[in-house]
């Protein structure tokens, strides 16, 4: 006891939580100090197991405690923990995950650059559609566009493309040169492009499925019409797989489900399921081909840890995980089950408006009958009673997300179900 109560102060005295209030923090302090992991279950201090309803970032994709990817990293780590991919340098995890990308993504996503995390990979896609357009010798390409309620991350062009305002606003950041569009009517693209000018369009960016926002999974044709549109106005098209991505809405990416292929994908999180620090994007053959045989001169964006070999070498053996366990296909049946589960719920429960998923990426609407939002109230009785979920309650919607590891089998599935289902009858 003595322990937590000293981390306890020293987390409140010292530790500026991301994404965090400062207030909850100071007075509250940490309501988890979380030890160990294991399969969907993570463990606090005090003996507290909780099922990660939220893969805790969206990221733990095969589930906490694989021995399997400790022992990759402690054999690459002891190996070769570090060199650089600068110039002409290279090390053998870097190129054969770049070659294992190249097998997986799709249509002709060919060559990846690779960043530590999420919001370098969407600044890094920025530059390099920037790049591109020098190349062609259209300079004055330098907009970007993306939708609302998107979320790509809090670099600062990341922060600038990041469709929730209330990011943006918070240090007063959105850098020249980008724009919104609404995220479900892809005429909104046609008329935002028309209005700007086409000439001066670098690139449009999306989550196939938008993730922080509250997961809005897009209609029917949506991003036919927008790869057709793009393809139109010779506008490079980017998907934002962070989140998406290594099979958490069913298939390997979550822009397969409209069979449409992107310029540009970037990508994060489930690459390593979280194990190690890593993103990156992948460009098309024709970007590639532009690459090589246009530029002159160094291609001046890099990072120290651009493709750092224990990362890369924690993701090959997660990429492996993912194939050997079938866990795209898990995620799909996991997810039919779970949305099923739901649909149950909803038709039980008067404080559910709506229930949508895509494989284990789901949200319920709530319904409160009061001024104030539910589901903040939800998701921290859900969490007493061993499951942790996540409120949106941006543009006054009141969501609950759901995104548990892709390796969770029927009765966790039920596990799940049975906590919500508690949780919302006792604040009917
Ligand atoms: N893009 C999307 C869709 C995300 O959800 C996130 C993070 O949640 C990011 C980008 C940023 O990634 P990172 O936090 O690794 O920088």
């Amino acid at each position: 006891m003595d322990d937590i109560r000293e981390l306890e102060e020293l987390d409140k005295k010292h530790f500026l939580h991301p994404t965090s209030s400062i207030e909850q923090q100071q007075t509250s302090g940490p309501t988890f100090i979380f030890k160990k992991g294991s399969g969907i279950y993570l463990e606090d201090f005090k003996g507290n197991r909780l099922i990660d309803g939220m893969s805790s970032l969206w990221n733990v994709n095969v589930g906490h405690g694989r021995l399997e990817l400790g022992e990759v990293a402690k054999q690459q780590m002891t190996k070769l923990a570090y060199s650089s991919c600068f110039a002409t340098f290279s090390h053998e995890p870097a190129i054969r995950l770049a070659a294992k990308l190249a097998e997986i993504s799709p249509g002709d996503l060919t060559a990846t650059f690779f960043t530590s995390g999420g919001s370098e990979a969407n600044d890094t896609a920025y530059k390099l559609a920037r790049h591109y357009w020098i190349l062609k010798g259209q300079p004055e390409r330098k907009k970007i566009i993306s939708r609302t309620k998107s979320y790509h991350g809090v670099t600062l062009g990341a922060t600038s493309a990041t469709g929730l305002k209330p990011f943006r606003d918070f240090t007063n950041s959105l850098a020249t040169d980008f724009f919104h569009v609404d995220s479900v009517k892809s005429e909104a693209l046609k008329d935002l492009i028309e209005k700007e000018g086409p000439e001066t369009i670098a690139a449009f960016i999306a989550e196939p499925v938008q993730g922080a926002g509250g997961v809005h999974i897009a209609e029917g044709n949506y991003f036919r019409e927008i790869k057709k549109i793009c393809t139109e106005y010779g506008i490079l098209f980017i998907t934002d797989e962070v989140i998406t991505g290594f099979g958490r809405t069913g298939d390997w990416f979550a822009i397969n489900h409209y069979a449409v292929v992107p310029d540009m994908m970037c990508f994060a999180k489930g690459i390593t399921s979280g194990y190690a620090q890593l993103g990156g994007v992948i460009i098309s053959e024709d970007m590639f081909k532009t690459f090589k045989e246009k530029s002159s001169g160094t291609l001046l964006h890099g990072y120290t840890y651009s493709g750092h070999p224990m990362a890369c070498a924690v993701a090959l053996k997660n990429i492996e995980l993912i194939e050997e366990e079938q866990l795209v296909e898990n995620a799909k049946g996991m997810g039919a089950h779970l949305l099923d589960g739901l649909i149950k719920l909803k038709a039980n429960q008067n404080n559910i408006s709506e229930v949508r998923g895509l494989g284990l990426m789901v949200a319920i609407e709530c319904k409160s009958g009061s001024n104030s939002s539910l589901s903040p109230l939800i998701v921290e009785k859900a969490q007493q009673k061993g499951l942790i979920c996540r409120s949106v309650t941006f543009d006054g919607q009141d969501t609950i997300v759901l995104a548990p590891p892709l390796i969770i089998n029927s009765d966790e599935i039920q596990s799940v179900l049975s906590i919500l289902n508690e949780t919302f009858t006792e604040v009917r």
